[in-house]
């Protein structure tokens, strides 16, 4: 069952309205013909996890077997440099245990995830000099995901940086009729 382990009540977005529209026999196909009902992004489900994935080149970060940068760690987080960095300064959040994306994250580890970003944030502002920073988390190989251990970006911006481009996007060509479809 779709979205089975929300409050329905408190979300509006697709979770009833697509159990509605099947009721009522409405077409949900995307507009590249996937069915919206079948779901080509199959995250695993809360409570799925496990303490350490031996393929998982993050897990070997942490475990001290791949060498890295480590600006900061305590008892649940490695924050490192990320190896290919978008601007001067880019880290990653690794929490230590292996979950592989924010479903899979458990949600005491995830509560503690912002407070930490916005501790690193401050750090880099203040030795980087940076003008702003963003935050940001991809799920799914859709979204850009690549190392299928959950990891928090937080990239520096700098006025004068050359790549300004960077996690900028155009408006998508969504009508307001599509709009009110998705609700
Ligand atoms: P994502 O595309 O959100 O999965 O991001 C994965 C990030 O991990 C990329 O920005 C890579 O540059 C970075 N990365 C991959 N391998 C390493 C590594 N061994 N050390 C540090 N960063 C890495
Ligand atoms: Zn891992």
């Amino acid at each position: 069952m779709l979205l089975s382990v929300v409050d329905r009540d408190r979300l509006s977005l697709a979770g009833r309205g697509i159990e509605e529209k099947r009721e009522r026999g409405i077409d949900l196909s995307r507009p590249d013909g996937v069915k919206s009902t079948e779901r080509r992004y199959a995250p695993q489900e809360k409570g799925v996890f496990e303490m350490r994935d031996d393929n998982c080149i993050f897990c070997k970060i942490i475990a001290g077997e791949i060498p890295s940068r480590t600006i900061y760690e305590d008892d649940d987080f490695k924050v490192i440099l990320d190896a290919g960095p978008a601007s001067r300064g880019h880290a990653l959040i690794l929490p230590k245990e292996h979950a592989a994306d924010l479903f899979a994250l458990p949600d005491e580890t995830a509560a503690k995830v912002l407070p930490l970003a916005k501790k690193v944030a401050a750090h880099m502002v203040e030795v980087l000099g940076c003008d702003g920073i963003n935050v940001l988390q991809n799920n799914g190989e859709a979204a850009g995901q690549t190392v299928h251990h959950f990891h928090v970006h937080l990239i520096p911006r700098y006025e004068n940086e050359q790549n300004k481009s960077l996690l900028t996007w155009g408006q998508a060509d969504i009508s307001d009729e599509e709009m009110d479809e998705i609700m």
